[in-house]
């Protein structure tokens, strides 16, 4: 089999491999990155392209106070304190210079969000095609090579354990890739991954599926081979708010419920308590009829609408014929297939809860995530989105420590293989803050990186 040496392999063209092989490029060491598509970026370039970090000059501009300290006890909060509290210090005390880093190769934040999880505004939204064309253009410039329709299927481990090599197949037959610093596993989550969903968390299959093509957690598989630990696999939970005929080409999510919509099943009954974060709403959603929700809003809400900018544009998704409208609530439940008794009902009892006549039917108290106040539904005319869950990722996977080596089911480091992004568990915990993935991917393919460098400096490895 045709052999290929490097200083680092990265196995994975998403934001997590891109910006490993770029920093790591930029650092000396001689890269190659793996993708097994025909294309690069997997979910990463399918994304809204929001990036979560407190702290930031967008933040300051718009007098946001924000800090390490409270992004820690969002991201504890949403996590249900189930994340590994060594990855979130990881990522706190990189996240400046990480933030800093993009900016200097040319990424901007065109907008600032509060989202999912969040008690502040942190999502920083980027072009995220442009961010990755960037990266790709630097790392190619730094002499990096890229390899595509090369999917990784089965890592190499010498005498002592050590991981020094991964196998390909391409359409001519298998390579073997060596890497003298490591092997690194960017190769994303299983949300296309019909199997290991089947094993983890078969009550995704309902969710509409989504996500990179290539993602069907072959990186997942061949550390779980070499016995890798695994965290967060019963939290995998699709994302709240797509249109049941969002299609590859266009990335298809509202929150309006984050604005002040409703969100009721096709009898008009509430479910769930709209301020939560996506992914619960989006777990919730699976148990409704027809595994739908419509998102129910008035005028108000319709004028917060922001072309261009994904979540929140509701001129795009009207455009597109997915929103219905109405003069009143009883003409928009006969267009949109909403009970109409039990959607007027709903929404007498949920304007006499903003009144404080009487206790929110679902508990609600705020528009996200403790923040905001919601606003009665009054104002014609009426709007309708119908949505399910849209299994964009899947957020758990293989350990790894905060250098990003992955660890075995003890504890203990395999060496020679790192993991980042989407392929890696510990970080989330119960649930996903908006941002913070992308975010993780660019914090820790830094971090790996880093190590990866110095650990070819101190010539620990093999080959
Ligand atoms: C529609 C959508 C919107 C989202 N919006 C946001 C957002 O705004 N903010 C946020 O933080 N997160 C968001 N997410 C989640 C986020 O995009 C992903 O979790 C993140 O991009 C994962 O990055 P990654 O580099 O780990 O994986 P990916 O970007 O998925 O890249 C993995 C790559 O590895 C390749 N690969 C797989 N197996 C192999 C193999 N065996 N050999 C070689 N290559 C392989 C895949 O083909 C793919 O190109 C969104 C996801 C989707 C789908």
């Amino acid at each position: 089999m045709p052999e290929h040496t490097f200083d680092l392999v990265v196995a994975g063209s998403g934001l997590a491999g891109q910006v490993a092989a770029t920093a790591a490029s930029e650092a000396g060491l001689n890269v190659v990155l793996l993708e097994k598509t025909a294309n690069l970026g997997g979910s990463s370039a399918m994304s809204g392209g929001y990036f979560a970090f407190s702290g930031t000059e967008e933040q300051a501009a718009q007098n946001v106070g924000d800090s390490a300290e409270l992004f820690r006890r969002d991201l504890l909060e949403s996590g249900r304190h189930r994340n590994d509290p060594a990855l979130l210090d990881a990522y706190l005390a990189h996240q400046d210079s990480t933030y800093r880093w993009l900016k200097d190769h040319g990424v901007t934040f065109r907008a600032l969000e509060l989202s999912s999880g969040q008690s502040v505004p942190r999502s920083h939204n980027s072009a995220i095609k442009d961010v990755l064309a960037l990266l790709h253009k630097t790392f190619t410039a730094r002499g990096g090579e890229t390899r595509t329709g090369h999917r990784a299927v089965r890592l190499v481990r010498n005498e002592n354990g050590t991981v020094t090599g991964v196998v390909t197949e391409n359409g001519d037959g298998e390579h073997l890739f060596t890497g003298r610093a490591g092997i690194v596993l960017a190769t994303g989550g299983f949300s296309r991954g019909v199997d290991l969903l089947r094993t983890f968390a078969p009550e995704q299959l309902a969710a509409i599926p989504y996500g990179g093509k290539g993602n069907t957690g072959d990186g997942l598989k061949m550390a779980w081979k070499l016995g890798a630990g695994m965290a967060d696999m019963a939290s995998v939970s699709g994302t709240y708010g797509s249109h049941p005929d969002t299609g590859e080409e266009f990335h298809e999510l509202l929150t309006a419920y984050y604005l002040g919509a409703i969100i009721v099943n096709t009898h008009g009954k509430r479910f769930t308590d709209e301020s939560q974060s996506y992914k619960v709403l989006g777990r919730e959603v699976l148990n409704q009829p027809e595994g739908l929700g419509f998102e129910v809003f008035d005028a108000k809400v319709r004028t917060q609408s922001e072309p261009g900018i994904p979540l929140n544009d509701i001129d795009l998704l009207e455009d597109l014929g997915h929103v219905f409208k109405a003069d009143s609530l009883e003409e928009l439940a006969d267009a949109a297939g909403i009970a109409k008794a039990g959607l007027i009902e709903t929404v007498r009892r949920y304007n006499a809860a903003i009144d404080g006549l009487r206790p929110d039917d679902v508990g609600r108290t705020s528009l996200c995530n403790g923040v905001g106040e919601p606003a009665r539904i009054d104002e014609p005319p009426f709007y309708a989105y119908p949505a399910k869950s849209l299994l964009t990722s899947t957020f758990s996977g293989v350990t790894i420590t905060p250098a990003g080596q992955v660890t075995d089911v003890d504890g203990g480091i395999i060496d020679g293989l790192y993991a980042i992004g989407e392929v890696t568990g510990g970080f989330h915990g119960a649930a996903y803050i908006t941002g913070t993935s992308l975010g993780k991917a660019a914090v820790f393919g830094r971090i790996v990186a880093e190590h990866a460098a110095a650990r070819l400096g101190e010539d620990t490895n093999v080959a």
